[in-house]
């Protein structure tokens, strides 16, 4: 096998909460995450130069150890003596720095992919193991699905999947960083926390309207303080008739909830309208794992 397309697909938090915080600076956190059917194009080829050559279609990105593809790609190039090199093609698609940890699905990817192109034999379990290295949402990546991520994140148990719905997902253009908004978190009292155990009763019941009812973000306060814009694309959603809408991760991502697709449609027109966000599309939830 000489070349491998992939997909790597993003994710929405349908419940983030936070525990407390390790001496080492992470965060204790209980999150329930779902992957949406909105994902990068990931190629990677063999090539005669050995190395790992890195392009993209966003000049803004790093194309070097900075890049969490690249990282992935020479973790497992080190460990199991890879002298071949390879060329990795990123096409990117999920908003970046959003909250819908688009650098984690594309580590994610690269170590399924070159698990495969090179025949190196790890199972989804070893996969996960190397990925936390890279990042704590990486394991959950290559998991995939409706899944309960506790310890830093990478502590997961796959729950019921999500019934069938349309997520509307708009990215204001503001950039977000996931460190200052913990950082901030730190700094004040958690006041209402999130009823993760809700979401989980909603999955099990298939309750599209409990699961909506019972979202919720610790972070969300604390970005909304400084970006407002998300508290008004919300609006716009629940308005536009969404069961219920968040924002994702620590943002700026927010996402509507649906059981139709006309209203989202027609959400997303009116999102688009008003010049909030220009990166806005309405996808399904995947729950199919990985082939
Ligand atoms: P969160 O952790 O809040 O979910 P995110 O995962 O959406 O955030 P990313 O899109 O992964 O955030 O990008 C965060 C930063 O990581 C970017 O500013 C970018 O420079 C860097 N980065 C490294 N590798 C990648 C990659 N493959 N794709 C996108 N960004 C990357």
């Amino acid at each position: 096998m000489d070349r491998i397309e992939l997909k790597a697909l993003g994710k929405i938090n349908l419940g983030l909460d936070v525990l407390g915080k390790r001496e080492n600076g992470y965060h204790d956190v209980r999150m329930v995450m779902q992957t949406v059917y909105l994902y990068d194009q990931i190629t990677i080829k063999k090539r005669k130069k050995p190395g790992i050559g890195l392009e993209t279609n966003l000049y803004y990105l790093p194309v070097n150890e900075n890049n969490l593809a690249y990282r992935a790609a020479k973790l497992l190039k080190d460990e199991f003596h890879i002298e071949e090199g390879v060329s990795i093609r990123l096409e990117k698609h999920i908003p970046v720095a959003a909250g819908m940890a688009g650098g984690s699905s594309n580590a994610a990817a690269v170590l399924f992919g070159m698990n495969r192109m090179f025949g190196l034999g790890l199972t989804a379990e070893e996969l996960m193991e190397r990925g936390v290295l890279l990042g704590a949402d990486v394991p959950y990546c290559i998991m995939r699905g409706t899944v309960l991520a506790e310890g830093i994140g990478e502590i997961l148990t796959p729950l019921s999947p999500m019934p069938k719905c349309y997520v509307l997902l708009a990215k204001p253009p503001v950039a977000v960083s996931t460190k200052l908004v913990y950082e901030k978190l730190d700094s004040q009292e958690i006041k209402i926390h999130p009823d993760i155990d809700a979401i989980i009763e909603g999955l099990k019941e298939k309750s599209l309207s409990k699961i909506a009812a019972s979202m919720g973000n610790v972070l969300e306060n604390v970005t909304i303080e400084e970006y407002p814009v998300i508290e008004e694309i919300k609006n716009i959603m629940k308005r536009a008739g969404a069961l219920n809408a968040m924002m994702s991760g620590s943002g700026p991502t927010v996402f509507g909830i649906f059981d139709d697709k006309e209203p989202a449609r027609a959400a997303a027109q009116k999102i688009k309208d008003t010049q909030l966000a220009k990166q806005v599309y309405v996808v399904n939830v995947h729950n199919a794992g990985r082939k």
